[in-house]
């Protein structure tokens, strides 16, 4: 019962400062002046042959999708095929929700240049996939003279 109380004081207190409970399942991070977003790789959705592929044919083209709508454009399927056969690859979209395990998933700041020498200050935000390791370790060396 102690720890329930803690746990809805300290939830409390995070939704009062407006700190992300689940950095995790953030798609976007605007804790500091960089602004951060997650984003996905379509091109592995097929190479991998994800189940949560769909794909329809219109005006005489295909395009894919995801099912769990953790990216909400339609490709153009050829299009896509295309790009990955090239250096670079398709690149990546905006990812719209929480993505999935398997999916192929980084974060990418916004605003590079606004990074200073501390760092990311959400780090968990960059914990991705959720099967690595989830956490960071700061060294901060000193003359102990
Ligand atoms: S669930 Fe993930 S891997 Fe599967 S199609 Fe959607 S974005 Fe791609
Ligand atoms: S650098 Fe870190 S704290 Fe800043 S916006 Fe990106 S994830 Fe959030």
């Amino acid at each position: 019962m102690a720890l329930e109380a803690h746990n809805r004081f300290v939830h409390e207190a995070a939704v009062e400062i407006g700190i992300p409970l689940r950095a995790q399942d953030e798609v976007e991070c605007r804790h500091c002046a960089v602004h951060c977003e997650k984003v996905v790789h379509p091109g592995a959705c097929i190479r991998m042959g994800c189940p949560f592929v769909y794909a329809y044919e219109a005006w005489g083209r295909t395009y894919m999708g995801c099912l769990q709508k953790v990216f909400d454009v339609e490709i153009d399927l050829s299009l896509l095929e295309a790009a990955e056969t090239e250096l670079g690859g398709f690149g990546a979209v905006r990812a719209r929700r929480s993505p999935l395990p398997m999916c192929e998933v980084e974060v990418v700041p916004c605003y590079r240049s606004r990074e200073d020498e501390l760092g990311c200050r959400n780090p968990e935000f960059h914990e991705l996939p959720r099967e690595r390791a989830s956490f960071r370790v700061f060294a901060r060396v000193s003359d102990v003279s």
